[in-house]
């Protein structure tokens, strides 16, 4: 890790963080994995929280030692989580991105109520947009959050799925069509919804192939009513919220492909200056060192584009629309980068590649393939790059 483009306290927070990781999460990495183990997941949080680590995007809260905290420092902590135990960075990764819109949009009383627990690593928070016939084209989605006035009251009714964080998290961000007579785009709002919400029901959580321990499942809202001061910013700004709340989380994506692509390279690397064949290393042969090669540049691209947007972000000089293509990029060069490098990790490793008996090389391939899923596919992330640099069409999705 060259970290190109850190100052030099960003190089000390990474080598700190790398240490307190080692020292917590790392010992409970295979309970979490075999096990998926909640309690461990929880623990690592709680601990994060105590050493200020939640705060980091938010200078105004953080009581932390760095001088200038930014998403930079959420990216390296999500770089290195990753790259000990994924499945652990995205609980992390979801509850920072519940705790972004809460933190930006909320009103002071609200925010106080939610967002303290949260970035305390006392709760949990959780992100509500996809539905079972609506993913990428989220625009299209069919929750509705309505306004009673004769209670003053917001009445959530909808089906959410593949959610992170259902039924464990405390507190739930959702986005529901809240003028079904305009687009999404202008009809959208998002609310804060506790746990304990009367209506709210969480019918049952997935089995994937990677991303053990972290829990996935299905969030059901049926009448379920909260206050009129648990809304996000104004009524029907909801789209405006979950593009910028995107953009963050596309961030903080990239140093979680990062995180893994890096992994897999350090143990693809090891392997091929010890193993031997054909009466040489194996890092000798010419077609592992052209594997290696495009790892190796892959990663550094990865690098440079992640950090990028991160420094743009802290810089706060880019709308949330400029911050869209950085964003993307980051996301889909470093998510597509873990995958190349997950696979060519098992590869190189052959047999050794697909047992758990040899390390973590087919952990790390079955966790990466998530990568370029969630957070927005790299179809869709390819056409927000694509639509920022040909204003004058629109592409045919
Ligand atoms: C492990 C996991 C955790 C998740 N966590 C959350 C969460 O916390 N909160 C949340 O709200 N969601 C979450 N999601 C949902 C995730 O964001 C969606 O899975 C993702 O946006 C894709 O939606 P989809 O699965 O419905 O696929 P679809 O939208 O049905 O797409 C299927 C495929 O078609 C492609 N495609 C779709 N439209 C086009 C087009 N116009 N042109 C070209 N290709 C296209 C897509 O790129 C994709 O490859 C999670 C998903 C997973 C797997």
């Amino acid at each position: 890790m060259k970290d190109y483009l850190l100052d030099p306290e960003a190089r000390e927070f990474r080598a700190t963080t790398r240490e307190f990781l080692q020292r917590e999460l790392a010992p409970r990495s295979d309970a979490i994995e075999n096990r998926q183990d909640w309690a461990a997941v929880k623990a690592v949080v709680q601990a994060l929280g105590k050493a200020h680590y939640l705060t980091l995007m938010f200078p105004d809260l953080y009581r932390g030692s760095l001088s200038t905290p930014g998403l930079v420092h959420a990216v390296i902590l999500s770089e290195e989580a990753a790259a000990i135990n994924y499945a652990f960075e995205t609980t992390i990764a979801t509850a920072i991105s519940c705790a972004y819109p809460l933190h930006r949009y909320a009103l002071p009383d609200i925010r106080a109520h939610y967002l303290d627990g949260i970035i305390g690593g006392s709760e949990i928070g959780a992100i509500c947009v996809t539905e079972p016939n609506v993913g990428s084209d989220s625009a299209g989605m069919q929750t509705r959050i309505t306004f009673d006035d004769t209670r003053n009251e917001w009445v959530i009714n909808g089906f959410k799925r593949y959610i992170s964080n259902a039924s464990v998290a405390d507190t739930y961000i959702v986005y529901g069509i809240s003028n079904p007579a305009v687009t999404a785009q202008k009809g959208m709002s998002a609310v804060v919804v506790p746990k304990d919400t009367p209506g709210i029901r969480f019918p049952r959580n997935y089995t994937f192939m990677g991303r053990r321990g972290c829990i996935v499942g299905e969030v059901e809202f049926q009448d379920c009513r909260v206050p009129a001061n648990h809304l996000l910013g104004r009524r029907d700004e909801g789209f405006r919220i979950m593009l910028g709340m995107f953009n963050f989380e596309r961030i903080i994506l990239g140093g979680s492909g990062l995180g893994q692509a890096r992994a897999a390279f350090d143990i693809a690397t090891t392997h091929a200056q010890r193993r031997n064949s054909f009466g040489q290393k194996l890092g000798c042969k010419q077609l592992i060192w052209d594997r290696v090669a495009e790892m190796s540049w892959r990663i550094d691209a990865a690098e440079l584009l992640t950090y990028k947007a991160a420094l743009l972000y802290d810089a706060g000089a880019l709308s949330a629309k400029e911050l869209m293509k950085p964003a993307s990029m980051a996301k889909l060069v470093a998510t597509e980068t873990a995958l190349f490098c997950a696979d060519a990790t098992v590869q190189i490793l052959g047999g050794d590649g697909l047992t758990k008996e040899y390390g973590r090389a087919e952990q790390i391939y079955r966790d990466a393939r998530a990568l370029t899923i969630v957070g927005g596919t790299s179809e869709m992330v390819k056409y927000l790059i694509a639509s920022t640099d040909m204003p004058s069409i629109k592409p045919n999705l």
